[in-house]
């Protein structure tokens, strides 16, 4: 309903910030920009900017072979990414992206910080995973002008993005971040708050019924394996590597706590070794697969 409605007033994005170079804040840039809206890209250390960058630029250099972009607008699709290490120039901002590591308590302080800096209308939007929007909006000052906007990995190639409702959200939040969405060629639907929205309630449990068939000896790469021939475009264990096992370690933490009947499970399961081993998946080349 929303969609349809609401997000035809919302004012359009003109100038957009994402915090975080990593998969998911590298993916929106590169998303924003090539759609035609200006981003800066934010991030402690600079060499996250650069793989962000240059990731953006794989991506553009793509459209070209394909014949889809010239390299000119390549050029101006890329340039429109703004890399900074600090909020400089984040009062230009009208919609801030908010896709730092999955943990409450640096959410929340990444948030506040950035509150001070953004303009008393500027809207933020948080990627989190699974973090309730209406917990994460407890650390704000304005609290109404924040929502939910999760994207899938990778940012480029799904077409859904869940836009969460908190408790203290605003109709005028809301239907900004649609409105963003829908000009980044997306597909948003509007979902309401709790650990994992929709897509991540159905996601965690699938990993964690795979989780405790490993632990009854099964093979990861048979699961896989399976699982695609059943039609999915990959198993969850491949899964698992693309989204990060940090990622995924972290996420999980949040369902069982939200969902104690449903998602806790006694010992370590194969993500949490994985983790531990810093075998952090396709990030770093290493999870349950190896990637050269
Ligand atoms: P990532 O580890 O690839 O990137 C995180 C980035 O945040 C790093 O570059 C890190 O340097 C940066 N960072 C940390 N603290 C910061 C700060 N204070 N200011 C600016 N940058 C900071 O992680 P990711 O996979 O991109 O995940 C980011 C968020 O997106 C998480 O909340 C995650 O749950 C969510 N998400 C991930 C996926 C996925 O498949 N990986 C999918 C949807 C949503």
């Amino acid at each position: 309903k929303l969609s349809g409605t609401l997000s035809k007033s919302a004012e359009p994005v003109k100038q957009a910030a994402v915090l975080g170079a990593g998969i998911m804040g590298g993916g929106v840039a590169y998303q924003s920009a090539s759609k035609g809206t200006p981003i800066l890209m934010k991030d402690i250390r600079p060499e996250a900017l650069d793989l962000g960058l240059s990731e953006a630029s794989k991506l553009f250099g793509k459209q070209v072979e394909r014949g889809r972009l010239t390299a000119e607008k390549a050029m101006q699709g890329l340039n429109s990414i703004v890399p900074a290490l600090s909020y400089g120039e984040f009062k230009s901002v009208d919609l801030v992206v908010e896709a730092v590591v999955e943990n409450v308590n640096v959410k929340k302080s990444v948030l506040a910080e950035t509150e001070d800096h953004i303009r008393d209308d500027a809207i933020l939007a948080s990627n989190t995973s699974t973090i309730s929007i209406t917990e994460l909006s407890k650390a704000l000052k304005r609290p109404e002008n924040f929502c939910g906007m999760h994207f899938f990995n990778p940012v480029h190639r799904m077409p859904l993005v869940e836009v969460i409702r908190g408790e203290k959200s605003s109709d005028k939040a809301v239907a900004q971040t649609v409105a963003y969405a829908q000009a980044m060629g997306k597909t948003p639907i509007v979902v309401n708050d709790c650990p994992g929205f929709l897509v991540n309630r159905v996601l965690f449990p699938y990993f964690a019924g795979f989780s405790l068939m490993m632990k009854e000896g099964a093979d990861f790469q048979q699961i896989d394996k399976v699982m695609e021939r059943f039609g999915w475009p990959m198993g969850p264990a491949y899964l698992i590597d693309v989204v990060g096992t940090d990622t995924a370690f972290h996420a999980d933490r949040v369902m069982a706590e939200g969902f104690p009947d449903r998602m806790t499970h006694e010992g370590k399961n194969a993500v949490d070794k994985l983790y531990e081993l810093e075998r952090f998946g396709q990030k770093n080349g290493k999870g349950f697969y190896r990637y050269e």
